[in-house]
């Protein structure tokens, strides 16, 4: 739609207007610094940061209303930049001017219900939010659509010109992170992965978009030490969610569930997995600031989820009495939601500090987390999948979570789930084979349902002396031979009786 037939009232807001203040912040000292230089840590004391914009009162002025008007008309804009993440502009990044911002296709991804069956056997009315439909299959590429477009305004301003990009990564992050910066001319992008710890999927991503790929024994944390030495020490730029921009980014998912259920969130519940819990920290972040503006009058509640393979954040929380809880990395074992298998997660400040927030602006305790174990995720998964859904295993992570919010009172029966499936199935179709095959090794502790096992039928028509193979055609009477046989034991097969 064109802007001139937008309605008066909504015209002069439907192109980004706010003139945000965008600082870092340290939560550790409480320093604030200019975004003028990229940071990843405090200058002063090596802190985690988050990004606030110190004008964000300005937006409060602006009725929730008006708000939800605009995002809903901008819906209607063909405009690129305004098209992903940066609907949500005021919200998400306001110092980066539109013709700076790159789009590759990501957010305003499906949110779909899930069927009567389904919604029967986890026991409770749930929707997938399935973020596996971004450009390169998982969530990640919101939050580098944001670093990426604040790195593309650096460049274009005269600040840095050729940039390397680094990062570590369970898979997706460095998938989202070559294909952000092959996008971009000036910029190059190494990667650094656990060999054998990504999916053969997930590795010919980063190769695809032609970024340096180093593989490195060990796990994720090791990797995630490799990359914070190598920023601290040589001039390249991390990309990782320690890097706020990351965070910033990934609010947008809240932004796209609080419209998609037109910013009414009673009685909603929003699960996610939880890894380098940047994801987490993004989506409280998110609903906060929709709902200190006024744009929502009802935080959700939050269900983090973690594999008993990878539990930090977890057993963080089992202590009730937050002056006692003291956080302890872990070891990881395998782990099929291997996107979230970390055992020393870079954002846990930050989740310490926006859980306490989020549950006091909630009025209640608004933040849970539950453990799942590697077979429920395997289940779960499998089970969506069957019922129409695209969920990876750490969708399956947030779909068994559901289950145990449940079962723990944790979620109640009037409640509604919007359950993130971080990234597409066919990633990690790996561990799907392997849940086919009865294959697992033992460390991961999964067998398969066998209702649930399925296995491809290879028909090869007893008595059928010719067949056809690729350049050698049957024809003719052979061909028909051939089809009637086949087609017999295929009906045969499947228990059909013939139509006449
Ligand atoms: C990165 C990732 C996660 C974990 O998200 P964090 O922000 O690290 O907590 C979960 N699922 C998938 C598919 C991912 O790629
Ligand atoms: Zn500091």
């Amino acid at each position: 739609m064109k802007i001139n037939n937008f309605p008066n009232e909504i015209k002069k807001y439907i192109i980004p207007f706010h003139d945000g203040k965008l600082t870092y912040q340290c939560l550790l000292c409480g320093r604030t610094f200019g975004i003028e230089d990229l940071l990843y840590t405090c200058p002063d004391c090596g802190g985690i940061l988050l990004i606030y914009d110190e004008n964000f009162d300005a937006l409060k002025q602006i009725p929730g209303k008006v708000w939800q008007s605009i995002f809903d008309h901008r819906k209607m804009l063909t405009t690129p930049a305004l098209k992903g993440i940066y609907r949500y502009h005021e919200f998400i990044g306001p110092a980066i001017p539109l013709e700076h911002i790159v789009y590759l296709g990501e957010g305003a991804t499906p949110i779909v219900e899930a069927n009567n069956y389904l919604q029967k056997k986890a026991g409770a009315r749930f929707f997938f939010k399935n973020d596996g439909q971004n450009p390169s299959a998982s969530f990640k590429d919101r939050g580098m659509a944001s670093a990426f477009s604040y790195i593309n305004f650096l460049i274009q301003k005269g600040h840095i010109s050729d940039l390397l990009a680094i990062c570590a990564s369970t898979g997706d992050t460095s998938a989202a992170a070559a294909l952000y910066a092959s996008y971009l001319s000036n910029v190059k992008s190494a990667v650094i992965l656990p060999h054998k710890k990504v999916t053969p999927q997930q590795l010919s991503q980063p190769l695809g978009s032609g970024a340096s790929v180093f593989e490195i024994p060990g796990v994720f944390d090791d990797c995630m030490k490799v990359v914070e030495y190598l920023s601290e020490k040589y001039n390249v730029a991390l990309l990782n969610s320690k890097n706020p921009w990351r965070i910033l980014g990934q609010e947008s998912y809240s932004y796209e569930i609080a419209q998609e259920f037109e910013y009414d969130l009673t009685d909603k519940v929003v699960i996610l997995p939880i890894g380098n819990a940047g994801n987490i920290t993004a989506v409280m972040s998110g609903f906060l600031k929709f709902f200190e503006a006024g744009v929502i009058n009802r935080l959700p509640k939050i269900v983090g989820v973690q594999s008993e393979h990878a539990n930090p954040v977890y057993n963080y929380y089992l202590e009730p009495d937050p002056e006692k809880r003291k956080f302890t990395p872990v070891n990881v074992k395998s782990s099929v939601a291997q996107a979230a298998m970390i055992g020393n997660p870079v954002s846990m400040p930050r989740v310490i500090h926006l859980a306490n927030l989020y549950n006091k602006a909630a009025g209640e305790e608004a933040v849970h987390m539950v453990q799942v174990s590697e077979q429920a995720i395997m289940d779960w998964e499998i089970c969506a999948n069957r019922n129409g859904h695209i969920a990876c295993t750490q969708g399956g992570e947030s779909l068994a979570g559901l289950v145990a919010a449940r079962k723990c009172g944790i979620i109640n029966e009037n409640e509604t789930a919007i359950l993130d499936s971080t990234a597409h199935a066919l990633k990690f179709a790996g561990f799907t084979d392997m849940y086919f095959n009865d294959n697992f090794p033992a460390e991961f502790n999964i067998s398969p349902d066998t209702s649930l096992i399925n296995a491809p039928v290879l028909i090869s028509p007893e008595g059928i002396k010719k067949l056809p193979a690729q350049g050698k055609p049957l024809k003719g009477k052979e061909l028909k031979l051939f089809i009637e046989a086949v087609a017999r034991d295929i009906a045969v097969a499947l228990n059909v009786t013939t139509s006449q």
